[in-house]
């Protein structure tokens, strides 16, 4: 068995967190952490203009 879980900080906030599967917010330690990064993705730094952009929210848990 191999646990693959490796300690991670968040780049948002630097608390302690574990890369693993589980955490579909990875490599955040939360929902709130993500959504942070991706308003600041959003803010007019780093956006490129004409470029499609697809967040994928939801669809991270499916591993088939
Ligand atoms: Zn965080």
């Amino acid at each position: 068995m191999n646990h693959s879980e490796q300690k991670i900080s968040c780049p948002m906030c630097h608390k302690p967190n574990t890369w693993n599967p589980e955490n579909a917010f990875r490599p955040f330690c939360s929902d709130r952490c993500k959504l942070i990064d991706l308003g600041e993705w959003a803010s007019e730094t780093r956006k490129i203009p004409g470029t499609h952009v697809e967040f994928d929210v939801d669809s991270d848990v499916d591993s088939d």
